[in-house]
C-alpha cells in the first residue's frame, strides 16, 4: 500500500475525521491489526482563510504546493487536498506533483452517476457555491449542478463561524435541511455535501434528499487510491 500524504486543516475539524476514515477504511479492506500509512501536513487554517477572504488565490495556492511537494519527498505516494474549497488551486498543485493527485469531486461525481443522478444540489462554502471550479469538475461527469438561489451568506457563515470551530447548532441544522429542502423542490435527486465539515450537522438521517458527503468519498478514493 502506497503512503498515502494529506495536506489538512482547513479545518483541523475535517481532518479528524479524515484521519479516522482513512484508518477505519485500510482495516475494513486489509482485516486485522491494518491501518493506513499516512503523513498529514496539517496547516494553520487562518492564514489560508485570511488569503481566501482577500481574493489572494495564486499565494494560497503556492503555500499549499509547498506542502503537497514536501510530502512527495516525505514518501507520499499519493497526495490529497482535505477541503473542497482549495481545489480551487488543483491545477497549480498537480502541476507540481510527479505523484498522482486525487481530485475531491472525482469521488463524489463517481459516486453519483453509478447511482444514476443527473441533477444534483451542492452546498459548500461561498466559493465552492459561486465561482465555476468545482461546478466546471461535476459538469465534466455530466452532472447537472444546483446550488441554492438564496441564503448562500448564512450558509457560508455556519461554516466558518461555527463548524470550523466545532460548534455544532440545531438552529444551523435547521438552515441547511431548509437548504436541502428549496433544491429538492427545484429538482435536485440527491445533495453534495461540498464542504468537509458538513457532515457534523448533516447526514441521510436529517436530509431531505439522500447526501453525498466528500469528506467520506475522498478518504474512501484515497485508499482506493493507494492500494491499486
Ligand atoms: N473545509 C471546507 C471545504 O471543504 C471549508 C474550509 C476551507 O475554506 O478550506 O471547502
Amino acid at each position: 500500500m502506497k503512503t498515502i500524504g494529506l495536506i489538512g486543516g482547513m479545518s483541523w475539524e475535517s481532518t479528524a475525521h479524515y484521519y479516522a476514515i482513512l484508518n477505519r477504511e485500510t482495516a475494513r479492506r486489509l482485516g486485522g491489526l491494518h491501518s493506513a500509512p499516512v503523513i498529514v501536513h496539517s496547516v494553520d487554517f487562518a492564514p489560508i482563510e485570511a488569503l481566501q477572504r482577500a481574493g489572494r488565490w495564486e499565494e494560497a495556492g503556492e503555500r499549499l504546493v509547498v506542502v503537497a511537494r514536501s510530502l512527495e519527498a516525505q514518501g507520499a505516494g499519493l497526495i490529497g487536498l482535505a477541503t473542497n474549497t482549495m481545489h480551487i488551486c488543483a491545477p497549480r498543485i498537480v502541476a507540481a506533483l510527479a505523484v498522482p493527485f486525487i481530485h475531491i469531486a472525482t469521488p463524489t461525481a463517481t459516486a453519483l452517476r453509478a447511482d444514476g443522478i443527473g441533477r444534483v444540489g451542492l452546498l459548500g462554502t461561498r466559493f465552492t457555491m459561486e465561482k465555476r471550479f468545482y461546478i466546471d469538475e461535476l459538469e465534466a461527469h455530466g452532472l447537472d449542478v444546483l446550488v441554492p438561489d438564496t441564503g448562500i451568506t448564512n450558509l457560508n457563515g455556519i461554516i466558518y463561524e461555527e463548524l470550523c470551530l466545532g460548534v455544532v447548532r440545531e438552529e444551523s441544522r435547521r438552515t441547511y435541511v431548509d437548504a436541502i429542502s428549496r433544491l429538492k423542490a427545484r429538482g435536485a435527486e440527491a445533495v453534495i455535501l461540498g464542504c468537509t465539515e458538513i457532515g457534523m450537522l448533516i447526514d441521510d438521517s436529517v436530509s431531505p434528499l439522500p447526501t453525498y458527503d466528500t469528506t467520506e468519498l475522498h478518504a474512501q478514493a484515497l485508499v482506493s487510491a493507494a492500494l491499486a
